[in-house]
């Protein structure tokens, strides 16, 4: 007998819902580890912090603020912080949920947590930017350390803010904590390779995907959603091994080029003023992104993008989901049935977690690394953990996110079984 989650309930296509729903498919897979199965569908610790900052005109502005770790079963939390005017509760445990899976699907000795804090970060000075990000560290610091929870970068945080962080949890513990956050500058115990980690992590599992499907990525047809850190270094690894990229959507609208789009003068332009600044492609309406002929998919940006009528019309053969959460369950049905295959997020997007992981153990020892060695370690654990869970998909006869699911809930609850419950 369970009881309800009280603070949160579902509603449909949701992130939780959608979390929800991916770990019910993978119950029959358990066998007696199903028992334990409750876990995965509450966080472990959820804190609400209020974000008090004065403004450069003087006003006093609160924003909401949240640390959800999810489970820490097989090691501390792990998990990015995101700011974003959508942000809540809801979202941030659904993003903690899914690094709990991601984390044992690789197999990195850790959980799953996640932060974030409702607000539009480009509407607010750097000066702004460096308050918030320090208040919510210091409100949160009760919760995260090296050995508790290691904090990361997500959308619209990057190794500025992970500094900022990794100062201020410093100056409150007296020390110099470089091991409390990843994703850092390399002046302050930050990786080589980490920025580009989790775009180089979609285009091996992509590539892979590809050889086994027969898809030839020279002139491979790519479109990209989303053009941040993720979905402009994938397109570039793609673009280097043959393919066009034809489509890319970011937050100022969509663009296309059949022939292929020109990335090196492409890249610096988006950065700069968003995609539609640039003028090697045709813009159109947002919606025409998702019937954009192409081979290969990639949603890079947000949650709950692939619809169920996305999926009805999409042409690709092949779906990397370089963001977290966004192909709702009815949309991952559409895309089995017609025969697209989806690497999901868990799997497709763990490079970030996986240099990011590599940093902390740099972190661990003072002794770093040459980036040939962070990458060929990075594409033997992306390779073992994709080559695992094809067999798993093979076995069964389930999707690659039912197998990922399956591989990594084993995984997290038989550690938990062989802990045990406390007391
Ligand atoms: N935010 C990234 C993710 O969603 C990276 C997290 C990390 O490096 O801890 O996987």
């Amino acid at each position: 007998m369970s009881e309800k989650l009280s603070f949160v309930s579902p509603t449909a296509n949701s992130p939780w819902g959608t979390y929800l729903s991916q770990v019910d498919r993978v119950v029959p897979y358990l066998g007696p580890l199903a028992r334990w199965v409750e876990t995965l569908k509450r966080p472990k610790r959820a804190l609400i912090v209020d974000v008090p900052i004065e403004m450069d005109d003087g006003r006093i502005a609160h924003y909401e603020g949240y640390r959800v770790q999810h489970n820490m079963s097989r090691g501390p939390g792990k998990g990015g912080v995101r700011f974003h005017p959508d942000v809540t509760l809801e979202e941030v445990m659904a993003l903690s949920a899914w690094m709990t899976i991601k984390t044992a699907a690789v197999n990195l000795p850790y959980g799953g947590a996640k932060g974030g804090i409702r607000v539009d970060p480009k509407k607010l000075s750097q000066n702004e930017l460096e308050k918030i990000t320090r208040r919510y560290t210091s409100e949160i610091g009760i919760i995260i350390g090296p050995h508790t929870d290691i904090p990361a970068p997500d959308v619209n945080t990057n190794g500025q803010i992970m500094a900022w962080m990794m100062d201020t949890y410093s100056m409150n513990t007296g020390g110099t904590a470089t091991g409390v956050v990843t994703g850092k500058p390399l002046h302050l115990g930050g990786s080589l390779g980490r920025v580009k980690a989790t775009g180089r992590g979609v285009f091996v599992t992509g590539r892979e995907a590809a050889r086994r499907l027969g898809l030839d990525l020279r002139g491979a047809r790519i479109a990209v959603q989303g053009f941040g850190n993720v979905g402009s270094v994938a397109a570039e690894l793609f673009a280097e091994a043959g393919a066009k990229i034809v489509a890319v959507q970011d937050h100022t609208g969509t663009i296309v080029n059949s022939n292929g789009l020109d990335l090196a003068t492409l890249i610096p332009i988006a950065n700069k003023d968003g995609v539609i600044a640039f003028k090697g492609g045709d813009v159109v309406p947002n919606e025409a992104f998702w019937d954009t002929a192409c081979d290969i998919l990639i949603p890079a940006a947000l949650e709950g993008q692939i619809t169920a009528e996305r999926a009805q019309k999409t042409t690709a053969k092949l779906v990397l989901e370089g963001a977290n959460g966004p192909t709702v369950p009815t949309a991952d049905d559409i895309l089995a049935e017609r025969g697209v295959l989806v690497v999901p997020d868990v799997i497709c997007n763990a490079g970030g977690v996986t240099v990011s992981y590599f940093e902390w153990v740099q972190d661990f020892s003072s002794f770093f690394w040459d980036e040939d060695e962070i990458n060929v370690r990075l594409d033997r654990i992306m390779m073992n953990a994709l080559n695992q869970i094809w067999d798993t998909a093979d076995k069964h006869k389930i999707t690659l996110r039912t197998a990922t699911y399956a591989v990594a809930c084993e995984r997290i609850l038989m550690a938990r079984q062989e802990r045990g419950l406390y007391p």
